[in-house]
């Protein structure tokens, strides 16, 4: 991966809100994303749900009781929550917005009602919906997982109605028909979305001192 435009400014990172529909894929495409681009770092929510099998506390999620997390949104712990499916979700504020200021790319992968609050109380983020193909494809996917009770699964698809209607208040629609394309497009904004004349003001300066300032730029040496 070539360097970052903007790796020598003191730019504050990039949040990056990626919300969908449950079982439309976006856990697995931040993964590969994760991956694929440097300095970009996800930010793990706390959430009341209890831990499905294989998950981890403070990797996946940072569990905790009703109580706890009723305190911290008391406190005014959480960049935002929202109640999903009877559970609480929310995302720790302090913490991205240290990575953030340690020039950091973070990435909220965050349901519809959180991802209305970071907009108006953070509107420079990006705001990527990811959509599944159609809605036969997300309910053979929620089923396929096996993570979901019979409850949890109804629950989840007609909440997904609903979910497809606030896609129009995103920036970028990514559609997850096939994983490794969807996740090129995603790829594709995040570095777009780097290299903006606005986000890179610092290094303009430069360049054009640089220009103005150095005769030797302007002769030819061979
Ligand atoms: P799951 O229980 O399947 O891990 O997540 C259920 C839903 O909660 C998903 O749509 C997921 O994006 C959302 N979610 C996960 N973390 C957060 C969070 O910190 N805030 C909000 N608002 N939603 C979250």
């Amino acid at each position: 991966m070539s360097k970052r435009i903007n790796d020598d400014t003191s730019n504050q990172g990039l949040l990056i809100v990626i919300s969908g529909p449950s079982g439309v894929g976006k856990g697995t495409l931040c993964k590969i994303l994760l991956n694929r681009v440097e300095n970009l770092f996800l930010s793990i929510s706390a959430t009341t749900r209890p831990p499905r099998v294989g998950e981890v506390d403070g990797r996946n999620y940072i569990f905790m009781s009703p109580e706890v997390f009723e305190e911290k949104i008391q406190k005014g712990e959480f960049l935002e929550w929202a109640r999903v499916y009877n559970n609480y979700y929310g995302t720790p504020k302090d913490k991205v917005f240290q990575m953030l200021r340690e020039g950091k790319d973070v990435v909220l992968e965050i349901d519809i009602q959180g991802a209305a609050q970071v907009k108006k109380n953070y509107p420079e983020g990006i705001f990527i919906f990811i959509s599944p193909p159609n809605f036969d494809e997300l309910k053979k996917r929620i089923i396929k997982r096996g993570k979901d009770s019979k409850d949890s699964i109804e629950l989840r698809m007609k909440c997904a109605a609903d979910e497809m209607k606030a896609a129009l208040d995103y920036d970028y629609i990514v559609l997850n028909d096939d994983l490794n394309q969807a996740a090129l497009c995603l790829q594709s904004i995040i570095l777009a979305e780097r290299c903006r004349i606005s986000r890179n003001m610092e290094l303009l300066k430069k360049l054009r001192e640089e220009w103005a300032n150095d005769e030797s730029v302007h002769r030819l040496t061979y």
